[in-house]
């Protein structure tokens, strides 16, 4: 075996990772069978086809309908609880020291008419009682779902709110094509004004102008994929200038089709260009990896040597939404190991 890329010195994060994308095979079939839902298959193998990529999809869309499987078991506050908690058992299994959690309250809510601000509670408990266990650092990024359109985004935001102290950034997320980041801008003044964080889908679906707009529109310190600023060499030499991290997500894209395959991924130009370009997961539970795959298989198949992987790792811990005390902490913590 050869050995991890990872370097056990340093903090192990990830920024991107979507906690409903995240629900174990095992959990969709327990809580499917518990609660008589309508599951595709019912065992683990028959339902991987369903829940799992494998192949390349044809666009970001067909890849966010495998998420109906994960929210579909979302049947009360137990269930949000419980994979917001099995999240962290996860992360820690894995060795991950720091995870940004992130998720849409709306999107997760809806299949089951549940209370956005109950999920985001128990969200809220599953994690705290992971944290409590494991000893995982966890932050909380919540997303509006772009496709809901402006309204239902003004309420989901409420919902977050209503947990203000709990959530450390905001995200939009969801169909770029077709919803653009100007429609939310308001809500985003509202997430700055709250004191969070701002990180944005952008540069996924549509091209450099998306990621233009997040930062001078919505306020974006982070931007999520970013593949398409690599077309618009201005904007390459404006995230490196203002420190905007990317979270680069390589399975997660070449599974969307967003780049044709690995080696065709603009990670390596963006630490080329001295961008903090990080290496993240996205949606696990879809994609059917975990934080190793992206640093041991993904990264080198994307061309990144083994000093850039060693640099994603790196610029992970300065681009995390922890103060500068926070992130000491870890470092000590990691030393004294
Ligand atoms: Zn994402």
């Amino acid at each position: 075996m050869t050995p991890s890329k990872i370097d056990t010195s340093l903090p192990l994060l990830d920024l991107h990772h979507h906690l409903d994308g995240s629900v174990r095979l095992e959990t969709i079939l327990e809580l499917g069978l518990k609660h008589n839902l309508p599951l595709p298959a019912k065992t683990l193998e028959g339902l991987r086809p369903y829940v799992q990529v494998s192949d390349p999809q044809p666009g970001v869309m067909v890849f966010i309908e495998k998420f109906k499987w994960m929210v579909g078991v979302l049947v009360d506050y137990d269930a949000c609880r419980r994979i917001a908690f099995e999240n962290v058992e996860d992360a820690a299994h894995e060795g991950i020291d720091y995870i940004e959690l992130r998720y849409s309250p709306w999107f997760m809510a809806e299949a089951h008419g549940l209370n956005p601000q109950g999920v985001v509670e128990a969200v809220t408990d599953g994690i705290r009682a992971g944290q409590g266990q494991f000893g995982v650092r966890v932050n909380q990024i919540g997303i509006l779902s772009r496709h809901y359109g402006p309204e239902i985004a003004h309420q989901e935001l409420s919902a977050l709110l209503s947990c203000k102290n709990e959530i450390t950034a905001l995200d939009l997320a969801g169909d770029e094509g077709n919803f653009p980041g100007e429609w939310y801008v308001d809500h985003f003044k509202k997430g700055r004004d709250a004191g969070w964080h701002i990180t944005i889908h952008a540069g996924e679906i549509t091209g450099p102008e998306s990621v233009w707009q997040a930062i001078r529109g919505l306020g974006a310190e982070r931007i999520g994929h970013a593949v398409h600023a690599v077309e618009d060499p201005a904007l390459m030499v404006y995230l490196a200038e203002h420190r905007i991290g990317v979270e680069c997500c390589l399975t997660s894209n070449v599974q969307t089709s967003t780049v044709a395959d690995y080696p065709s991924h603009p990670m390596s130009t963006f630490l080329n260009s001295g961008v903090l370009a990080t290496l993240n997961t996205d949606d696990p539970g879809i994609s059917a990896i975990d934080l190793h795959y992206e640093y041991d298989l993904a990264a080198p198949a994307a061309g990144l040597t083994a000093q850039q992987i060693r640099q994603s790792q790196m610029n992970a811990l300065e681009i995390a939404f922890l103060s500068k005390n926070e992130k000491q902490k870890l470092i000590e913590r990691k030393q004294k190991k």
